[in-house]
């Protein structure tokens, strides 16, 4: 019998247990992993001050660190200095592996697939391919068990992405947030982040009320014919929910956490520093407690911004645009980053387009 069995040697999961064991070293632990491959892919995340240093909590470095963004679509680029913050991109893997050596001494893991899981009254059973196993409460980071989201009027950020090597020398400092396309009926962009002089990672997303991977792949073949590439060094896709309606869930026994736990910041799909902050914050708290609060005004705003981007995805760039074009980048930047003061939201709200979003509000 584990005190915790853990689904997932995932971001969330390693994040969680690196802060809550450092307090409750005692704990029987034990991770399941169905993949003993760590996936290959980048993740990135805001920092600077105020916001929880991923290198000194978790050791983790980041591949690169981006001093200058760009907004842009057909008719209007914008520049800007982030400067005393950054935007960082990680490796998955490297943040995976790290984590996680510094943990292997403190919990087991196998690798196998959780098939299902069961709360009893005192205790969860837990099904694998191969076993089965008990423990005292179970943190998921998984689908496993959990009732699908109402989807009505939702929107899906789903991405493809290749990292590519291109022949000739290509600038690196900026990293291209959102270079708007056209289209009527999703939200959709390119999203570049160029390594080093030659490898780059060009990101084709949308938001749309479904998903069709067919098109995005088509339109980010044609994003990726603009560059002389030598070589495709790997691709990488993706889904995420984005809905004020996926909650946070859990019962007297069960967890639920990442992405599937509705951890997802609901206008950008963005994780990894919620998953950091809210495991720091909560190292201290009895697992029969812990629970995930989402921040009512930020979750007020993302609500009419995901509406503006439902009922009129031709506009958000219009939206995008505006936000960033104003003097006060860091007033954005700790409103991505869930850590907005009062006066960093009056800046938003003065710094949005306001008929799109008075009537989203409406809607
Ligand atoms: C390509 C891509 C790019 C992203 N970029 C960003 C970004 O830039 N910034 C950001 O903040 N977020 C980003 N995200 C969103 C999110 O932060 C990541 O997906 C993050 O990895 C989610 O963490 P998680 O713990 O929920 O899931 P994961 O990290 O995926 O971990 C879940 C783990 O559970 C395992 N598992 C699943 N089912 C079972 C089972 N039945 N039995 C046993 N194990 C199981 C999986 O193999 C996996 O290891 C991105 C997502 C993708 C897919």
């Amino acid at each position: 019998m584990y005190d915790l069995i853990v689904i997932g040697r995932g971001l969330s999961s390693l994040l969680f247990l690196k802060q809550y064991l450092d307090t409750h070293s005692d704990l029987k632990v034990l991770i399941i992993e169905k993949n003993k491959k760590i996936e290959s892919r980048y993740i990135s995340s805001w920092q600077g001050p105020g916001l929880l240093d991923l290198k000194k909590e978790y050791g983790i470095h980041a591949y690169k660190a981006y001093k200058k963004i760009s907004i842009s679509d057909k008719t209007i680029s914008i520049k800007k200095n982030l400067l005393p913050y950054s935007y960082n991109t990680y490796d998955y893997k490297h943040v995976i592996e790290t984590i996680f050596s510094s943990l292997k001494d403190r919990v087991e893991i196998i690798y196998d697939q959780v098939i299902s899981i069961k709360e009893m009254y005192n205790e969860v059973n837990v099904k694998t391919k191969k076993h089965n196993f008990q423990s005292q409460y179970l943190i998921s980071s998984t689908s496993i068990g959990q009732q699908s989201v109402n989807n009505k009027k939702m929107l899906y950020q789903y991405f493809v992405g290749t990292e590519i090597q291109i022949k000739e020398n290509h600038k690196h400092d900026t990293c291209q947030l959102m270079h708007f396309l056209q289209s009527n009926n999703e939200v959709l962009f390119n999203y570049n982040l160029p390594f080093d002089q030659k490898s780059i990672l060009i990101e084709t997303t949308a938001f749309g009320k479904k998903v069709h991977f067919e098109n995005l792949d088509k339109i980010h073949k044609k994003s990726l014919a603009v560059f002389n590439i030598a070589k495709i060094i790997k691709r990488e896709k993706g889904i995420i929910p984005m809905s004020v309606n996926h909650k946070f869930h859990r019962t007297a026994r069960i967890i639920n956490i990442g992405i599937d736990g509705g951890f997802a910041r609901p206008s950008s799909g963005y994780m990894l520093l919620r998953a950091a902050q809210w495991s720091k914050i909560n190292k201290n708290i009895n697992l029969k407690d812990l629970v995930f609060k989402e921040k009512k005004l930020i979750n007020f705003l993302d609500k009419i911004f995901l509406k503006a981007c439902y009922y009129y995805p031709g506009l958000a760039n219009s939206i995008f645009i505006k936000l960033f074009n104003s003097n006060d980048i860091a007033s954005v930047i700790r409103f991505l980053a869930d850590i907005p003061k009062l006066y960093d939201i009056v800046k938003i709200l003065i710094n949005t387009p306001k008929k799109i979003m008075i009537n989203a509000l409406i809607k």
